[in-house]
């Protein structure tokens, strides 16, 4: 199946980690058009994705946008519309995943005549989106779409509540290369050593830095919890909220934990700075789409708490195989670092039952087999 993927981003993002997984085992007949060039280029390539970055022009609106604003983006994206409509004649299908490449997708789809698929990684919610963009985003689904992949109930719950069409939508989670998420003692121990982590409760964060993924509120709750207890950031501001970053690092400055707070920046060592924490906290303060960063905690055998809301109540059950928490209550945050300061045994069963469960659910192949069951579906129905 010859598959022409499009991505707005020029960095990597959930969606964009996700669209590597997708695009592998289409890797020798696919292309990955991007509309902006970055690092996301690097690591396609590295994995030997054909990738192409279709133009290096920013599309100026953003999730807050206008319609006004949306409209006069219009007129620029005429010469990248032209430029995919030429590429998606030597593909099968279109394989939207992110809401800009879905505009795009739409109008390619519509004039080169292949089939549009949307994979949707976000939550169409006023908290997330203006109602300019959600209208946009719901619009070109339901009119140029033939399928939309959900990454969890809780963006399909939205995508309809925004008058999104359930019946071209079908959810599926993101999948995880298991092997990946195996580190050895040796090296956990040495990234430990190297960090200055040695004989402190880490409670590790891994996320781009940005509000309403609420890092601050995990730097509230270090300062309620036991002294021993050091928490690492993992992430950087992907999409230029320096604001925030001073804004945090201001907030340690003030709480007096400089010694407690580690900024590590972006990295790619995900699964081995997992594995070298206590605990990993997911802190979002609106509805988490799908949370990658939980997924990858439960693999590593790492105990895992999260904020209750969206796609993270898929895949956490309090007390089974994590903790949930109240969005923005440090003060609960804080108590469940400190049970599982001082519970470390009975956390350490609640991550080993996750792990089982969480190979079980989101092992890649078989989430990539779902996939390639829909599309191929829907390329017998349209070829039809
Ligand atoms: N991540 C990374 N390096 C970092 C911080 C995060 O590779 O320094 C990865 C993280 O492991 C996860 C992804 O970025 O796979 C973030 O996905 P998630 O669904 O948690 O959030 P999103 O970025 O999609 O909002």
């Amino acid at each position: 199946m010859k598959i022409l993927f499009l991505d707005q981003s020029g960095k990597p993002g959930g969606a964009e980690l996700c669209l590597i997984d997708i695009a592998k085992p289409y890797k020798d007949s696919c292309l990955v058009g991007l509309f902006a060039d970055g690092s996301f280029r690097n690591l396609l390539e590295q994995n030997h994705i054909r990738v192409q970055v279709l133009t290096t022009q920013a599309i100026q609106v953003r999730k807050e946008s206008s319609l006004a604003q949306g409209l006069g983006s219009l007129g620029q994206l005429i010469p990248l519309i032209s430029k995919v409509v030429q590429k998606a004649k030597e593909f099968d299908l279109i394989y939207a995943n992110t809401q800009k490449a879905l505009v795009v997708g739409a109008l390619a789809s519509f004039f080169s005549r292949r089939p549009l698929v949307y994979h949707l990684h976000d939550i169409l919610s006023p908290e997330h989106f203006s109602q300019t963009n959600r209208r946009i985003a719901v619009t070109c689904a339901n009119r140029f779409a033939s399928l939309v992949i959900a990454n969890s109930q809780a963006s399909q719950a939205a995508f309809v509540a925004a008058g999104g069409r359930s019946d071209l939508t079908e959810v599926v989670y993101n999948g995880f290369d298991l092997k990946n998420y195996q580190s050895h003692e040796f090296d956990v121990n040495k990234i430990r050593q190297e960090l200055g982590l040695e004989g402190q409760f880490v409670v590790g964060h891994f996320s781009r830095l940005a509000p309403w993924k609420g890092q601050h509120v995990l730097i509230e709750a270090l300062a309620q919890s036991p002294v021993d207890v050091t928490a690492i950031l993992v992430g950087d501001a992907l999409f230029g909220e320096q604001e925030y970053v001073q804004h945090l690092h201001q907030q340690v400055k003030t709480l007096g934990l400089e010694n407690r707070v580690k900024f590590l920046g972006f990295r790619s060592d995900i699964p081995l700075l997992m594995s070298a924490c206590d605990l990993v906290a997911h802190t979002s303060t609106a509805a988490e789409p799908f949370g990658r960063v939980i997924v990858e905690a439960m693999l590593c055998k790492r105990p895992v708490v999260a904020a209750k809301a969206g796609g993270a109540m898929e895949l956490v059950e309090n007390g089974i195989n994590g903790f949930l928490v109240t969005p923005e209550k440090p003060d609960e945050l804080a108590q469940v670092i400190t049970t599982c300061f001082k519970e470390q045994q009975k956390t350490a069963t609640m991550a080993h039952h996750a792990q089982m469960t969480a190979s079980q659910r989101f092992d890649v192949t078989a989430i990539n087999q779902q996939i390639a069951v829909l599309l191929n579906k829907l390329l017998l129905k349209t070829s039809s």
